[in-house]
C-alpha cells in the first residue's frame, strides 16, 4: 500500500527548521503523497511564530502543486492538566492540533503525571494527534495511554524523526514497539509522521517501515493509507 499523507512537518517559521512551505510540498509530491499537513510549533517553543501566524494560515491555498494542504499546529502541552499553548482565536482556521510534550515548555514528570497530561490534552476539541509519545524523558503508562486514545478518538503518532539515530529521543524504538503492540491488541489505528524539519524528510518513513514489518502491524491500522478516515475524524469532510 502507498502512504498518502504526512501531517507533521515544519518550515523555517518554526525557528529551528530549514525549508519553505513550497519546498516541503514539492518533496511531498515527489514522494507520491496526496495530503500534506503543515504543523509549526506552538508559540511557547523558543523561535516559534508569533500568534498572528496561526490565524493567518487561512491564506494558505487548499491545493498547492497538486497536493491537498491541511493546516495544523504542533501545540505544546504546558502542564499535567493538558493545557496547550493555543488560544481559540488562533485555532479558528486550523484543521487539527498535534499535542506534544517538549522541553522547555513542559517539566519532566512521573509516568503518571506525563500520562495525565497527554490524556487531558486529548479532551481538547481540536487535538486529534498526540505527537511522539515515545520520548524517554517523559515516561508514560502505555496501556493507559492507548486505551484513552481509543476512548477519545485521538491518534498516537509513530514519529520517524524519533527513530533517527542522531536524534535525542533515546529508547524511542522500544517505546514505539510497545505502542504498536498495544494498538494491535486494541485494534486501534496509529498515524505515521515524518516530523520533517527539512524538506528532504517530508514523507520519509524509512525508520518506521522495518519496525512495522517486523511486528506484522496490519495495514488497516495505519491511517496514512486511508486519508478520508482522518478527514472525517477532524470533520474536514462528512
Ligand atoms: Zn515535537
Ligand atoms: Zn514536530
Amino acid at each position: 500500500m502507498k502512504i498518502l499523507m504526512d501531517l507533521h512537518t515544519h518550515t523555517v517559521a518554526s525557528g529551528h527548521a530549514y525549508s519553505s512551505l513550497e519546498a516541503n510540498i514539492n518533496v511531498a509530491k515527489e514522494r507520491g503523497l496526496k495530503y500534506y499537513g503543515l504543523s509549526e510549533h506552538g508559540p511557547k517553543m523558543p523561535g516559534a511564530p508569533h500568534i498572528y501566524y496561526y490565524s493567518n494560515m487561512r491564506i494558505i491555498p487548499r491545493e498547492m502543486n497538486g497536493i491537498r494542504v491541511l493546516r495544523g499546529v504542533e501545540a505544546n502541552i504546558l502542564d499535567y492538566d493538558g493545557t496547550i499553548d493555543m488560544i481559540p482565536e488562533s485555532l479558528e482556521y486550523i484543521d487539527y492540533v498535534i499535542a506534544s510534550s517538549h522541553p522547555p515548555c513542559m517539566n519532566y514528570g512521573t509516568s503518571q503525571e506525563n500520562t495525565d497530561a497527554l490524556i487531558n490534552a486529548m479532551k481538547h476539541p481540536k487535538v486529534f494527534i498526540i505527537g511522539h509519545p515515545d520520548d524517554d524523558r517523559f515516561p508514560l503508562d502505555y496501556p493507559r495511554l492507548v486505551k484513552a486514545a481509543k476512548e477519545h478518538d485521538v491518534l498516537l503518532e509513530i514519529n520517524n524523526s524519533s527513530l533517527n539515530p542522531i536524534g535525542f529521543r533515546k529508547h524511542a524504538k522500544d517505546n514505539i514497539e510497545e505502542i504498536l503492540k498495544l494498538c494491535m491488541k486494541e485494534n486501534y489505528p496509529v498515524i505515521l509522521s515524518s516530523d520533517a524539519h527539512i524538506s528532504v524528510d517530508v514523507g520519509n518513513f524509512n525508520y518506521i517501515m522495518p519496525i512495522l514489518s517486523k511486528l506484522k502491524f496490519p495495514d488497516e491500522l495505519i491511517i496514512n493509507y486511508f486519508p478520508e478516515k482522518f478527514l472525517k475524524m477532524i470533520k474536514f469532510i462528512k
